[in-house]
């Protein structure tokens, strides 16, 4: 019995584990055609459903007990409200057709899991199933099957005991593989957030050069679509933190990235702060005449309206920028970025305060 009941938890840590990682960790793979995931996690735990009663702890002659009710548990935290559904009808209709046909239960025992199945997934609709309220799924769960078995035993022959066994079966094998998901789904948050820090600028929370370098590298390899490069830098940055002092001028480049942001999310554009008081845009689906557009809307947008610093000073600035485009202006990162500085030098050459595009002073 006790290499049965083994048996039994492997297959429910297998089935956990193995539809967890997949599913859950939505940041490093994001499967196609996501409405069907809870009819696939429903039909993979039926699956693991019909395995588990192949190595069912036989208490009696007529009673079997097995992890399934547990299985629809999980499958309801893996898949949402649907999936328990599908489960319980899997292992329900498989437990009354195809061991014990037309006995009372074998019947018995496989209505009661669809009614697990339909019951946890009703209340899930409204209650969906998390990490933290899955235990009370599972009292329920368990306390229904106890019902089950105890009035089979009445019926049939069977022990106190027995049912005791079952009752720490279950509790045992739900609480450590919910244990042990806890813990997977905490190492992935730490995963997702140290990936995030990898890529994000740390004083005003855009993208970094590294991200950029990604970003643009992705916009090129879908050659299909024209993208802007938009490179922004503060005049006279230097005076500003001469007169207003170091933490000041990092006040106004956080401003100046949530500023930029603002402006460019709605485009489905991009910031990055390549370092210093530089800050590279890069907009897709952009043809050169909306880029150089969008650049004079970010340079007037900044010299119209100052920038609220500490002890309620108000704080002015203007920015050069410059644009280049692609494919117009380079196909590879480095001839793309070098329009646009270039185009950038010309706004500091000629004074400051203005936009350029790299095909507009091309010789
Ligand atoms: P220009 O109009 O030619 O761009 O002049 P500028 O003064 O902006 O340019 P310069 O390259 O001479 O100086 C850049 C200044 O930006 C110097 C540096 O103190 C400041 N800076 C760079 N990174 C940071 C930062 O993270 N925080 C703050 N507060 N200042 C920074
Ligand atoms: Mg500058």
């Amino acid at each position: 019995m006790l290499l049965e009941l083994l048996i039994n938890f492997c297959i429910l840590f297998t089935f956990a584990v193995l539809s967890y990682w997949p599913f859950q960790d939505v940041a490093r793979s994001t499967y196609p055609f996501p409405k069907t995931h809870p009819y696939i996690i429903g039909i993979i735990a039926g699956f693991a459903g019909f395995v588990l009663m192949q190595t069912s702890v036989q208490l009696s002659d007529t009673i079997k007990v097995d992890a399934r009710h547990v299985i629809i548990i999980f499958a309801g935290i893996f898949g949402g409200p649907i999936a328990p559904i599908v489960t319980g009808f899997i292992i329900g209709l498989t437990r009354m057709l195809m061991y014990d046909v037309f006995t009372t239960s074998g019947f018995l025992a496989g209505l009661n899991v669809i009614i697990l199945g339909i019951v946890i997934g009703a209340f899930s609709f409204k209650y969906p199933m998390t990490f933290k309220n899955a235990p009370y799924y599972f009292y329920y769960a368990t306390a229904q099957t106890v019902l089950l078995i105890s009035y089979l035993f009445y019926q049939y022959s069977g022990t106190l005991l027995q049912i005791v066994y079952f009752i720490l079966f279950s509790t045992f094998s739900f609480f450590m593989v919910l244990f042990i998901l806890i813990e997977l789904s905490g190492h992935f948050k730490k995963i997702r957030h140290t990936e995030l820090l990898a890529e994000t600028d740390y004083l005003t929370g855009v993208y970094n050069n590294r991200k950029f370098q990604q970003l643009t590298r992705s916009f090129i390899t879908d050659s299909t679509k024209p993208f802007c490069m938009i490179s922004i830098d503060i005049d006279h940055f230097k005076k500003v933190n001469d007169v207003y002092g170091h933490p000041v001028g990092d006040e106004i480049l956080k401003e100046l990235g949530e500023r930029l942001k603002n402006l460019v999310s709605p485009k489905e554009g991009h910031v990055t702060r390549s370092g210093g008081e530089q800050f590279v845009l890069l907009i897709p689906n952009f043809p050169p005449a909306m880029g150089l557009d969008l650049g004079e809307q970010i340079r007037s947008s900044v010299e119209r309206s100052s920038f609220n610093v500490s002890n309620n000073q108000e704080v002015s600035i203007t920015l050069s920028v410059g644009v280049s485009s692609y494919p117009d202006n380079g196909s590879t990162i480095h001839e793309l970025y070098s329009a646009a500085d270039t185009a950038l030098y010309e706004a500091k050459a000629t004074g400051r305060n203005r936009v350029f595009h790299y095909t507009n002073i091309k010789v």
